[in-house]
């Protein structure tokens, strides 16, 4: 099978027409749509820090990861070991100086922070110990944009094959220095770079314990009542070069059902078939469109499903939290590779190395993120409170919502699928409205809004609820 046959096929903005290109705006506040497809927007400036992300700082970000032997989580963290350059400490303090040096080369335009807490005995954790997640906030220019909130994540923690090891050697190149060194580059480029709304780049650690940094960050991020829009959890984007990979591609999952689901929202979901619609799948779908948009070398291929098979990773903690997350992992695993002892046995090498990693990928993941990150800081808000009519049984379908309160939205985009596609099929320019009318009828597609600004940047799309 290529590439090709395994990406879902996602119709661009440009592609896909229906016949007439025009609108008839029905007064200033509705539009009565007759399919055109916007086109898209390339920002040079986010054109610009994608072309300077480095597969060369990033091989040197995982080689200086691996150089601490072990980042077990409950490994060594005392003054000596970190003077030492050895165990967790000392990888912390790492990421946090590279995060200092970032904010220093953009005069100080990163709050460089630390969450720290002490995670109890528990099946992985034989004495208590302090977890420690690092991270940095590019905060949005916006007062009121800067407090919607897109991040990326990997955790900088890593194991061997017994999970209570504290000392054995640990590289952890791929998993998940890969996605640690992720998030360092996005800091590294995107904050150069100036935002309406604002950017975390986090470091978590206690991932292979039990998730217990993610935890900890989403549960605080929930308690502050801060406006998570997007979570990209990147976590095995190495790449690992061993037969069957793909380098072409990165799979994005997400969850269907969200987490927490109310029963009433789960009773809505059954009637509406809005089991592909979760504000997670929205997001994937937004970095497909965003990878598309910035033509990155490596591909969102879409798994509809949380994780891998009976697997779970971080972005799970913001799920439970309420938040849209996704994982972002390499097309396929070499379990030999991760959670292993480095050895060789009958000739065949294990352990997590960096000769496995192909740096290049790993810096078009990032690619695939910045793309992602940049565009929907750079967005206005999403439409609020955006509805369906019900009242009158009629084929066609008017959509209705509120403007966002950042004020930014110059105008509206109506997107809709049939159902049983994947992806948007069409994205029409509505304008400044807030309501629009298509000749389509709404039980054979699934509609959305999402908000532009001036420039043409996009919001991640809200499908409707029924006004009832
Ligand atoms: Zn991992």
């Amino acid at each position: 099978m290529t590439s090709d046959d395994k990406t879902v096929r996602v119709i661009s903005w440009r592609a896909a027409r229906i016949g007439l290109q025009s609108i008839a705006a029905v007064g200033f506040l509705s539009a009565f749509v007759l399919a055109q497809n916007a086109p898209a927007y390339v920002d040079p400036q986010i054109e610009a820090a994608l072309s300077q992300i480095s597969a060369g700082q990033v091989q040197s970000n995982i080689e200086k990861l691996v150089s601490f032997q072990t980042r077990s989580t409950i490994s060594a963290q005392d003054p000596g070991s970190i003077s030492a350059g050895k165990g967790i400490g000392a990888a912390r303090e790492w990421i946090k100086s590279e995060f200092e040096r970032y904010s220093r080369d953009c005069g100080g335009c990163l709050e460089v922070k630390a969450d720290s807490f002490i995670q109890p005995v528990g099946e992985r954790i034989p004495s208590p110990v302090e977890i420690t997640n690092v991270y940095a906030v590019l905060r949005g220019t916006n007062p009121e944009d800067a407090k919607r909130i897109v991040l990326v994540t990997g955790h900088y923690d890593s194991r061997i094959s017994d999970p209570l090891d504290q000392s054995g050697v640990a590289p952890g190149a791929n998993d998940d220095g890969s996605g640690t060194a992720v998030s360092l580059e996005c800091a590294r480029v995107l904050s150069r770079l100036k935002f309406p709304g604002t950017i975390i780049f986090l470091a978590v650690a206690g991932e292979e314990q039990a998730l217990y940094g993610s935890e900890h960050f989403a549960q605080f991020a929930k308690s502050q009542g801060w406006q998570i829009e997007a979570v990209l959890n990147n976590d095995i984007v190495g790449g690992d070069r061993s037969p069957g990979q793909d380098p072409k591609v990165v799979r994005v999952f997400s969850e269907s059902i969200p987490e927490g689901a109310s029963e009433a929202q789960l009773r809505m979901i059954r009637a509406l078939g809005g089991e592909n619609d979760s504000a997670s799948r929205e997001l994937a779908r937004y970095i497909v469109q965003t990878s598309r948009i910035y033509r990155t070398e490596v591909a969102p291929l879409i798994e509809f499903r949380r994780d891998r098979y009976l697997r779970g990773g971080d972005h799970i903690s913001f799920n439970e939290a309420g938040f849209a997350a996704v994982r972002l992992t390499e097309f396929q695993e070499n379990y030999n590779h991760q959670h292993q002892n480095v050895r060789t046995e009958n000739g065949t090498e294990y352990g997590d190395l960096p000769k496995f990693v192909d740096f290049d990928y790993v810096a078009n993941v990032a690619r695939v993120n910045a793309a992602a990150l940049a565009s929907l800081a750079a967005a206005p808000a999403p439409p609020g409170d955006v509805r369906l009519r019900t009242k009158d049984l009629e084929n066609d379908s008017t959509v209705l919502w509120e403007a966002p309160a950042d004020g930014r939205a110059a105008g509206y985009e109506v997107l809709w699928r049939a159902t049983a596609a994947p992806d948007w099929e069409h994205a029409q320019s509505v304008g400044k409205v807030l309501q629009a009318t298509v000749p389509v009828s709404k039980d054979n597609v699934i509609f959305a809004v999402q908000a532009v600004d001036e420039a043409g940047h996009r919001s991640l799309a809200v499908v409707p609820s029924p006004e009832q």
